[in-house]
């Protein structure tokens, strides 16, 4: 066991999630034994040891993974966390998550993700590019874009994916845009990506508002998690005059039934480090959050936000998963046996690797899309991706539209495996 492994104590195993989500779309559809076999396992985990000479002058050693789990049917694809309290299975779980995200979409990508066992909160800025560089030389082999491109996840940002790209480049000795996604748009990062996974949220919001005949306008929204996707989401909302009631961070909520000023909750944010004593809101807990009688509620922090215990509290009428994995499997049954529509994670967050993608192609093609251009394609995306899950949706016997979503996943890496065929 690496030095850092978690172990989950009565807490679910992310990746026990993701083959069940997998398993249960495999009921509803026809994939041979073969296929399934090759799919349910991920290609490779690498481990690294990434030692940093640190700001007092000692040496510390972080535990590093990159798994990349399928690549049938294209470059892997997925993010870099940093974050202290990870898993080689979570690791394998989000990788996995981005497999079938990339497929839902329609992407020509695998999936893949990279995880450093560490706490960038007490780190210096020298310390994490030491880190950062550091673990892209490890990866250096494993990457590339043709093979398998990073972007920013859980704490990495544009600066973490310039870092990257000047280190891969250097040890290539020519400048290599396209090894990372997620990069300052000066660099060759694409117009709207930073705001991407956020934007892609509140356009699915919009999706099920025309779906379902119930408009945005004054639908109630309660966010858990103000980072990039969260805090973006509930902009946006907010301008399309949805009330955003409650928002939260890791250190608690506020909630105000009236409707929060969204930008000035940023600007506390921004401030503070934290959302929690803004101005004359209520505070409330996270588990009071998730459980607020609202018409939306995105979770949008880490894995495992709604578990059993609280799912039988979720007073909410639709879920938008901003996060990735935040329902276990156990929760999801009993939501939607309460009739609360839960939309994935692989469709609902989708927005940031649609513009990922974006980049990569902007990257390769050495040419550059405006935002409006950026803006129109997501939203295409988003919403044929949509249609198509709804379309599984109505054609399957289940009401769980993330089995819905799963089973298109599934055909299309399944149809890819099958179609190339094993080697030798
Ligand atoms: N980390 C993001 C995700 O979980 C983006 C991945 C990417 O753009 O490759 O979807």
């Amino acid at each position: 066991m690496s030095k850092e492994e978690k172990e989950y104590d009565g807490e679910v195993n992310p990746l026990d999630n993701m083959m069940s989500q997998l398993r249960n779309a495999r009921e509803h559809i026809d994939i041979s034994d073969d296929i399934f076999e090759r799919i349910r396992y991920p290609d490779r985990v690498a481990e690294f040891n990434i030692p940093v000479r640190m700001d007092d002058g000692s040496v510390e050693s972080f535990t590093a993974y990159r798994c990349q789990h399928d690549d049938a049917r294209g470059p892997y694809k997925g993010g870099i966390r940093y974050h202290p309290n990870v898993s080689r299975d979570e690791v394998t779980a989000l990788a996995g998550w981005m497999t079938w995200k990339t497929a839902v979409v329609g992407l020509p990508f695998g999936g893949a993700k990279g995880v450093v066992v560490c706490d960038p909160k007490e780190m210096s800025e020298r310390e994490i590019e030491g880190l950062t560089r550091r673990y892209t030389k490890a990866m250096r082999s494993l990457i590339g874009p043709e093979k398998d491109i990073p972007a920013p996840d859980v704490n990495t940002g544009p600066q973490t994916m310039a870092w990257i790209m000047d280190t891969y480049s250097i040890h290539h000795d020519y400048t290599i845009p396209g090894v990372v996604t997620g990069k300052p748009v000066e660099l060759g990062g694409s117009e709207g990506r930073s705001t991407a996974t956020g934007t892609g949220v509140s356009m699915l919001a919009d999706c099920v508002a025309d779906y379902f005949g119930k408009p945005l306008y004054d639908a109630t929204v309660a966010v858990q998690g103000f980072g990039n996707a969260g805090s973006v989401a509930a902009r946006l909302l907010d301008e399309k005059d949805a009330n955003v009631v409650a928002v939260s961070d890791s250190a608690g909520g506020i909630y105000d039934p009236e409707g929060l000023d969204i930008a000035g909750v940023e600007n506390h944010k921004e401030e503070t480090g934290q959302v929690t004593e803004f101005r004359d809101a209520n505070q409330i807990t996270n588990e009071e959050l998730l459980k607020l009688d609202v018409d939306i509620l995105i979770p949008a922090a880490l894995e495992n936000a709604i578990g059993a215990s609280i799912a039988d509290e979720v007073e909410a009428d639709t879920v938008l998963e901003a996060a990735n994995g935040p329902t276990t499997d156990e929760a999801n049954s009993i939501l939607v046996e309460r009739g609360v529509r839960i939309f994935p994670d692989i469709l609902a967050n989708a927005g940031g690797v649609i513009v990922s993608y974006l980049e990569w192609v902007q990257n390769t093609q050495r040419y550059s899309w405006d935002e409006g251009d950026v803006h129109e394609k997501l939203e295409d995306r988003m919403s044929e991706s949509f249609e198509e899950v709804m379309e599984a949706h109505e054609s399957i016997d289940t009401d769980c539209i993330r089995t819905a979503a799963y089973t298109v996943a599934l055909k299309r890496v399944a149809e890819s495996h099958e179609m190339r065929g094993l080697y030798p």
